[in-house]
């Protein structure tokens, strides 16, 4: 019999999540204050969950998770399987490469967000708060945290980028079942988007935008939190529970990864999959590559400068280093928006600063990616989100690349999410 899961049992789940902070060789930038304004560091304080702040800065390798939030992680289909290709190894024609990928899609709102949701809902609810506060871009944070959310009987509010509100109704409709308050950003709910909508009555949005009016919509009302899906430390800390399963999984079948590969916007799937394994390569325990795949629409890692930058467009978070494009730089929509963002996480940003992570952009017409997705359909049989088709086209590339030098090549992907609120992005983008 060939079996192609690999599957762990709740047992097995891990008990700790991984820092790679104190590992990071030059340590991480820390984040600075503008010139002008109050310290958006004060501000922070305020508006963030306090366990997820002193998580922000904690300089320890291993975080305890606590044995509600793993109980949560069970009830949500965690641990999650890992799959070998096989029916895409055959299709690509592969004798010396392998492909492994790891089920993030399977969770209950279709995407690796609920593992830093619900921690993030937990704490916030054992510090008192009653609402939490986001932005959402592609709608997959703003549906994970309202999922979390009612878990723990509290209440969300979403500003949901305009131009994705107008034509992912499924999705606003699944975000209200789940409890939550739905707008479109920019609103009327905040003076930042009243502004914009003064200038434009028909403005898009973005996420560094539907950011800015989140937090100040915090601000309006005691009892409210700010929770936050991507690209700070926490988050990518949560995330980590994915990669610490991965490596289990790979002991499992006695194989090891040469190269992992996962999409990136802000980076906290690519960091979830990929750091547990960096940081053994940075203890001189393993060697591996890392890949991140990502949009010419957002190229931050690939066309980004390494500098201080705010991570939202009115400029209310401190400034952290990051490859950014620009925090107030326009960017055009693309079906994939959740890796549409302007700056990879300070982490990400460090250690591909330092050569340990490479990217490669596939063009904004996204056609590549979803003909790609479309054969991993075919073959395996799962519909994956647009985004997470950005990494199963780099690792069939990488594939048929090693493959035609006659390479030995063990290739783990991450599928962060599912294709099935998407199913729209698929008729645009399929040939016939
Ligand atoms: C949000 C999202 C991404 C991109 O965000 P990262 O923070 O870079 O992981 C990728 N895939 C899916 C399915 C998402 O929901």
């Amino acid at each position: 019999m060939e079996v192609d899961q690999i599957a762990l049992s709740p047992e097995d789940l891990p008990k700790k999540w991984y820092n790679i902070v104190p590992d990071i060789p030059g340590g991480l930038p820390p984040p600075k204050e503008p010139d002008d304004g109050e310290s958006r560091m004060e501000a922070l304080k305020r508006r963030l969950v306090g366990e997820c702040l002193k998580q922000e800065m904690s300089t320890s390798s291993w975080v305890d998770i606590p044995e509600e939030i793993r109980e949560l992680y069970i009830h949500a289909g965690r641990p999650r399987p890992m799959y070998r290709a096989l029916r895409l190894e055959k299709r690509l024609g592969l004798k010396k490469a392998r492909i492994y990928y790891k089920r993030e899609d399977l969770s209950p709102t279709g995407s690796h967000k609920v593992n830093t949701a619900i921690a993030q809902a937990y704490y916030a609810a054992k510090e008192g708060k009653h609402t939490l506060v986001t932005e959402t871009g592609a709608g997959q944070w703003g549906t994970a945290l309202s999922y979390a959310a009612s878990l723990m009987g509290m209440k969300t509010v979403v500003f949901w980028v305009r131009a994705v509100y107008d034509w992912k109704r499924e999705r606003r409709l699944l975000m209200q079942m789940y409890g939550a308050e739905v707008h479109a950003s920019p609103s009327d709910l905040t003076a930042f988007g009243r502004r914009l909508l003064s200038e434009d009555p028909k403005h898009q949005g973005s996420l560094g935008i539907a950011v800015s009016e989140g937090l100040e919509f915090t601000d309006l009302e005691g009892g409210r939190v700010y929770c936050l899906g991507s690209v700070l430390n926490h988050v990518l800390l949560h995330q980590s529970v994915i990669g610490l399963e991965t490596i289990k999984q790979f002991e499992l079948v006695g194989d090891s990864p040469d190269v992992v590969i996962a999409c990136l916007g802000g980076g906290s799937n690519f960091g979830g999959v990929a750091l547990p394994f960096l940081g053994e390569v940075l203890q001189r325990k393993r060697k591996c590559e890392f890949i991140a795949a990502q949009s010419e629409a957002a190229p931050n890692l690939i066309k980004g400068e390494y500098r201080y930058d705010f991570g939202d467009t009115a400029g209310h978070t401190p400034l952290m280093k990051m490859y950014s494009l620009g925090h107030d730089t326009p960017m055009t929509p693309i079906m994939s928006d959740g890796i549409r963002y302007h700056a990879a996480a300070p982490i990400i940003s460090a250690l591909k600063s330092k050569g340990y992570v490479k990217a490669i952009a596939y063009p904004a017409d996204e056609m590549l990616v979803f003909e790609a997705a479309r054969t991993f359909l075919e073959t395996e049989g799962w519909l994956i989100a647009g985004e997470s088709a950005h990494a199963v086209r780099a690792a069939m590339d990488e594939a048929r690349r090693a493959e035609s030098k006659g390479e030995e090549r063990c290739i783990l992907v991450n599928i962060s999410g599912h294709g099935f609120l998407d199913l729209d992005a698929y008729r645009h983008k399929m040939k016939a």
